[in-house]
């Protein structure tokens, strides 16, 4: 099975990830976690890709295109997790998809209001050890990871780099919805609930 999840920033596209890999058996494909992985290293180009991250704005389709059919040569069975982010990286999936004789499943959309995408991002911290990812309320104490590390916040995960991350997916990623729409592969699924509560919908689209 192979499987889109399409949705504004904060939305937890990432927790479900997580979520739908362990309980499906299928490999997480998070571009944001290979760019940030690329965006780690010294080189000039390594250094573009982060100051773009920094800023919110996407990076380049041909980049990404090369990452995920790297990627998808390796392995069966996908979550692909903040990509297509673009209607031509959707287009081109479809080509490589096809030649590569595979295809797509379904593609869940988790919707969120802006305003709660807005307050989860101000309360996300990351495990630079693990990745773990955690959700604090405005005056909850921010304890270390279960993994004993301290977290910190994402570069990107402040209001103002939001704003600029939720307008680039109004522009560019919302309209992939009405692409994969038109192939009857959309299930909606509301992500304003729990995690977990979010995650029984999920299965109950999927079972
Ligand atoms: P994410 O971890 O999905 O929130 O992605 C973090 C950042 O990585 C985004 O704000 C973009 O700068 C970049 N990024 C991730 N996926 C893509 C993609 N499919 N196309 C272009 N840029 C991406």
């Amino acid at each position: 099975m192979n499987l889109i999840l399409i949705a504004p920033p904060a939305a937890g596209k990432g927790t479900q990830s997580e979520f739908i890999c362990n309980h499906y058996n299928l490999n997480h494909l998070s571009t944001g976690d290979l760019l940030r992985e690329v965006a780690s290293k010294d080189d000039p180009k390594s250094l573009e890709i982060k100051e773009l991250m920094n800023k919110g704005m996407l990076i380049s389709d041909e980049i990404i295109l090369d990452l995920i059919e790297n990627k998808i040569k390796e392995n069966e069975g996908f979550v692909f997790d903040g990509f297509p982010r673009t209607l031509n990286q959707a287009v081109s999936f479809d080509k490589l998809l096809e030649k590569l004789n595979k295809k797509i499943d379904k593609v869940i959309y988790l919707t969120v209001d802006k305003e709660v995408a807005s307050q989860r991002i101000a309360g996300r911290y990351v495990c630079p050890s693990c990745g773990s990812v955690y959700n604090f309320k405005p005056d909850e104490e921010i304890t270390p990871c279960k993994c004993g590390e301290a977290l910190i916040k994402r570069k990107d995960d402040n209001v103002e780099t939001f704003e600029k991350r939720y307008d680039v997916y109004m522009n560019e990623t919302f309209p992939i919805i009405d692409f994969y729409r038109e192939k009857g592969l959309i299930s909606e699924v509301d992500s304003s609930k729990t995690p977990t509560e979010v995650f029984d919908d999920i299965k109950a689209v999927l079972d």
